[in-house]
């Protein structure tokens, strides 16, 4: 787990570049409070989400549930001080019969997108000395393509699931603009569906959107996490 020093000078390069497009956004936006940048290892090794701690990120993501498991096995073993922070947030679909591991492991679920998942996280989090934080998955296709994701009709329902759930903290939405659409209109539908929904969840404030290649635009509908992978760590290698 021994972190390289020219991965650590490229992860540091990285990083500055995309914390200076936040800043500019932010700016840009005429926001003071700057997002929430969580940085996402997946596909990366170990030895990089030590380096990216070392650097001063506070928030880090995964979206494969094995990779996470075998990460936090890592740390326990050769870095138990990186356990408690960064936090750490699960980005990835969720299979149900994986989710309450899932939930034992992170701090944050930000793709909780069916109300089947509602009682496997609530068991994870019921186990945890305080509630797991989880964030609904909004799908903002117009046309579901099942890759994830609530569809805006559903969500009210799901988010009272998810608020009658004692194990569980209801904290904001989480989306992904389609791969085929202008971020900027997508990321308007998201903003709509979220001003609605804060209507009858005031303290729900979180929205994570936003990532390498369309962060700014997320930054201007207010979004408080941003989720960058690439334009930190590089191209991510073919899956494994
Ligand atoms: C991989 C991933 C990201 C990061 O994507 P980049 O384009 O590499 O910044 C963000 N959100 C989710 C849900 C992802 O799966």
């Amino acid at each position: 787990m021994a972190v390289d020093e020219a991965r650590r000078a490229e992860l540091a390069a990285g990083l500055e570049q995309v914390r200076q497009r936040i800043a500019a956004a932010t700016r840009e936006a005429g926001r003071v409070d700057e997002p929430t940048l969580v940085v996402v290892t997946k596909f990366f090794p170990v030895s990089d989400l030590v380096a990216l701690a070392e650097l001063g990120v506070t928030d880090v993501g995964e979206s494969r549930e094995q990779e996470l498991h075998e990460k936090v096995d890592a740390l326990r073993e050769a870095r138990p001080d990186l356990l408690g922070t960064p936090t750490r947030h699960f980005i990835g679909q969720l299979q149900s019969k994986k989710a309450k591991r899932v939930g034992s492991l992170v701090d944050v679920v930000q793709s909780l997108d069916r109300p089947k998942l509602v009682p496997l996280l609530d068991a994870a989090g019921s186990e945890r000395d305080t509630p797991l934080d989880v964030l609904l998955q909004v799908d903002l296709e117009e046309e579901s393509r099942g890759r994830g994701g609530v569809s805006p009709a559903d969500l009210p329902s799901l988010a009272e699931a998810a608020e009658q759930a004692t194990g569980l903290r209801l904290r904001g939405l989480m989306a992904v603009a389609p791969r085929d659409e202008e971020p900027e209109r997508a990321f308007a539908r998201l903003a709509d569906i979220r001003e609605n929904f804060l209507t009858n969840h005031p303290e729900a404030r979180v929205l994570s959107a936003g990532m390498s290649g369309d962060l700014e635009a997320a930054v201007k509908i207010g979004a408080t996490h941003l989720r960058v992978g690439s334009a930190i760590l590089g191209s991510r290698p073919a899956a494994r």
